[in-house]
C-alpha cells in the first residue's frame, strides 16, 4: 500500500478523549497558561455521547480544579440526601445499617449527576479558555517519533473500504502531534493497550480487572421519586454467580438511573449478565419503584476494578495515561470520576512545567509521582484489598473482612498487606462442561427487555459500509475453540448483543453484528481466547446517550 500523506498540526498537548480527565486536563493546563496550544479529541459525536456512568460524584475533583463550580452553573444540583445498602433474596431484603460502614463509603457531600452533561458543560468551560475540541473525531493510531516517543496520534480517518483499505472515498485523516500527548479515553482503552504493551508499562503490576455496567434511565410515578437518593443492592439475583451488584439514583425531573455491574471474573460462561440484570428489576423492592414508569435510556460500559496495585506505571516518552485508560476508580465507593478529573490536572501540570523548561517527549515523572503519592493513590491504596477478598472468598467474608481492612487502612495499616488478583477476566472464564446452564425468565416487556429491544434506546449507530471494528485474530476460533469449550460465551456477555452463533447451512456460524456495539469493551476483555480486539470505528458513530 502506498504511504499514507497526511497533513499534520503542531500542539503543545494532545488529548485523547473528552471525558473527565480530558476535559480536566485541558481545562487546567488553560488555566496555568492561555497561550498553551491544547486540543481535545473525542470519537463521540458530540462530547457526553459516549460517557456512561453512575453516577454519585464526589466533588473534590472538580473542587480542586474549577472551585467556583457551583457560580459558573456546573449541572451538579441534585446532593445525597439519603443513602441506602441493601442485601437481597429473591422475595425480600435486608437493609445494612450504615453506622459500620467505614467514613469513605459515607455519600454525604456527594452529588447525584449525569457525568454526560458533566462533561458537556466542562468543555464549554474548556473551550470559554481557548481549548480546541472536536468531537466526532476518533483516534485510531499512534505517531511515533524518531526516538520511539509518542509524538502525536491520527485522528478523523473516515470512508474506510470494507476491507479496511483505502479506497476512493477515503478520508486520511490527519496527524496531530504534541509535545505531550495524553491518553484518556477512559476503561480499556486501545491506544492505552497499545502504549502499554509497546513500553512495557504493566511490568511489575497486578492484572487489571473489570466489571461490565449496565444501566437504564426511568421515568417513574413522581409520588414514589426521592430526588437525592442513592440506593446499591448486593446479593440476588448473581448470588454466588458472580460479583457484582445494583445502583439506583433518584436523580431531578422524575428520573431513576438504575444500574447493574457484574464483576467480569465469573466462571461460568453459561451466566448472561443482561439477564442478570433484567431479572433484577423483578425483584419487589425494585419493580414496586420501576412499576408505572418507563425505561427512557439504555447503554453499557466497562468498568475498571484492578485498582491501586494494577495502575500501569502512567508515564512512556511523550505519553501519559489519565483515569479510566490507567484504572483509577475506586471499587467499593464505585467511584472513579474524582480520581479521573484529579489525574486530569496533575498531569496538566507536570507537562505545563515540562514546557516551560523547554522539555517534550520525554516522561513526566512528576506526574506519576503525584498520583502513586498524593490524593488519587491515598483514595485507592485504602481499598486494594476488597476486590481480590471479594474474588478469592466471596461476598459474604470479603463484606466482613473488606470492611475492617478499610476501618484499619483509615488507621493507617492493613492487617492483609496487598492482596494480589491472579488471573485475568479472560482466564477465569471456565469450560462449559463444568457449569450448568442458567435458564432466565424472558422479559416481559414492561420492567424488564430483551437485548435488542433495549439497544435501540442506546441510539448506537455504525456506518454498515465501513469494517468491522471488533477484529478477530482467528475468523475460525469462535467455532472451532469457543463453542464446543466455552458455549461461545460472547452471545451473552456483550450486553449489546453483537454476537451472536447461527445455523447456516447445517452448521454453525459466528456472526458479529458491530452496529450494535455500544462501545463498553466488554468482548476485548472477556473472550476467553483473547481473539478479539476492540479498534477504534470512525468517528460519530457509536452510542448517542443523553444524560446518562
Ligand atoms: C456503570 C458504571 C457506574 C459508575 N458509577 C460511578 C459513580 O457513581 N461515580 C463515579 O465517580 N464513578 C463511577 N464510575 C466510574 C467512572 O465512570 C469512570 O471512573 C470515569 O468515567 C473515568 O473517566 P475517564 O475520563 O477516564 O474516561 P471516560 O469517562 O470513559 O471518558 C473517555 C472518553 O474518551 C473517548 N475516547 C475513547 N477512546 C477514544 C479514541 N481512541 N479517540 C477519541 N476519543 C476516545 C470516549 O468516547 C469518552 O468520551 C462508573 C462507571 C460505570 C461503567
Amino acid at each position: 500500500m502506498a504511504e499514507i500523506e497526511r497533513e499534520a498540526m503542531e500542539y503543545d498537548v494532545v488529548i485523547v478523549g473528552a471525558g473527565p480527565a480530558g476535559l480536566s486536563a485541558a481545562i487546567r493546563l488553560k488555566q496555568l497558561d492561555a497561550d498553551l496550544d491544547v486540543v481535545v479529541l473525542e470519537k463521540g459525536s458530540e462530547v457526553g455521547a459516549h460517557i456512561l456512568s453512575g453516577a454519585v460524584l464526589d466533588p473534590c475533583g472538580l473542587d480542586a480544579l474549577i472551585p467556583d463550580w457551583k457560580e459558573k452553573g456546573a449541572p451538579i444540583t441534585v446532593p445525597v440526601k439519603e443513602d441506602n445498602f441493601y442485601m437481597l433474596g429473591e422475595a425480600g431484603q435486608i437493609r445494612i445499617p450504615n453506622f459500620p460502614m467505614p467514613p469513605l463509603m459515607n455519600n454525604h457531600g456527594n452529588y447525584i449527576v449525569s457525568m454526560g452533561n458533566v462533561c458537556r458543560w466542562m468543555a464549554e468551560q474548556a473551550e470559554e479558555l481557548g481549548v480546541e475540541i472536536f468531537p466526532g473525531m476518533a483516534c485510531s493510531e499512534l505517531v511515533y517519533g524518531d526516538n520511539g516517543e509518542v509524538k502525536g496520534v491520527v485522528a478523523g480517518v473516515f470512508g474506510l473500504e470494507k476491507d479496511g483499505s483505502y479506497g476512493p472515498g477515503t478520508e486520511p485523516g490527519m496527524e496531530l502531534h504534541g509535545k505531550y500527548v495524553f491518553i484518556s479515553e477512559g476503561v480499556r482503552g486501545s491506544l492505552a493497550k497499545e502504549i502499554i504493551t509497546k513500553y512495557d508499562l504493566a511490568k511489575g503490576k497486578e492484572v487489571q480487572k473489570y466489571g461490565v455496567g449496565m444501566k437504564e434511565i426511568w421515568e417513574i410515578d413522581p409520588a414514589k421519586h426521592k430526588e437525592g437518593t442513592v440506593t446499591h443492592t448486593m446479593g440476588w439475583p448473581l448470588g454466588s454467580k458472580a460479583g457484582g451488584g445494583s445502583f439506583i439514583y433518584h436523580l431531578e425531573n422524575n428520573q431513576v438511573y438504575v444500574g447493574f455491574v457484574v464483576h467480569l471474573n465469573y466462571k461460568n460462561p453459561h451466566l448472561f449478565p443482561y439477564m442478570e440484570y433484567q431479572q433484577f428489576k423483578h425483584h419487589p423492592m425494585v419493580a414496586e419503584l420501576l412499576e408505572g414508569g418507563k425505561r427512557v435510556a439504555y447503554g453499557a460500559r466497562a468498568i475498571t476494578e484492578g485498582g491501586y496495585q494494577s495502575m500501569p506505571k502512567l508515564v512512556a516518552p511523550g505519553a501519559a495515561l489519565l483515569g479510566c485508560a490507567a484504572g483509577m476508580v475506586n471499587v467499593p465507593r464505585i467511584k472513579g470520576n474524582h480520581n479521573a478529573m484529579l489525574s486530569g490536572k496533575a498531569a496538566a501540570e507536570a507537562a505545563f512545567d515540562a514546557i516551560k523548561a523547554e522539555r517534550s517527549g520525554d516522561e513526566l515523572t512528576a506526574y506519576e509521582a503525584e498520583v502513586r503519592e498524593g490524593a488519587i493513590g491515598k483514595d485507592l491504596k485504602k481499598v486494594r484489598n476488597v476486590k481480590p477478598m471479594w474474588s478469592k472468598w466471596g461476598l459474604t467474608a470479603s463484606l466482613m473482612l473488606g470492611g475492617l481492612d478499610m476501618w484499619t487502612n483509615t488507621l493507617g495499616f492493613s492487617l492483609f498487606g496487598t492482596l494480589g488478583h491472579g488471573k485475568n477476566d479472560a482466564q477465569s472464564t471456565e469450560e462449559a462442561s463444568k457449569h450448568k446452564p442458567i435458564d432466565y425468565p424472558k422479559p416481559d416487556g414492561k420492567l424488564s427487555f430483551d437485548r435488542l429491544t433495549n439497544v435501540s434506546f442506546a441510539m448506537t449507530n455504525h456506518e454498515e459500509s465501513q469494517p468491522c471494528h471488533l477484529r478477530l485474530a482467528d475468523d475460525s476460533l469462535p467455532v472451532s475453540v469457543n463453542l464446543p469449550k466455552y458455549a461461545e460465551p460472547a452471545q451473552r456477555y456483550c450486553p449489546a448483543g453483537v454476537y451472536e452463533i447461527v445455523e447456516k447451512d447445517g452448521q454453525p456460524e459466528f456472526v458479529v453484528n458491530f452496529q450494535n456495539c455500544v462501545h463498553c469493551k466488554t468482548c476485548d476483555i472477556k473472550d476467553p481466547s483473547q481473539n478479539i480486539t476492540w479498534t477504534t470505528p470512525q468517528g460519530g458513530d457509536g452510542p448517542n446517550y443523553p444524560n446518562m
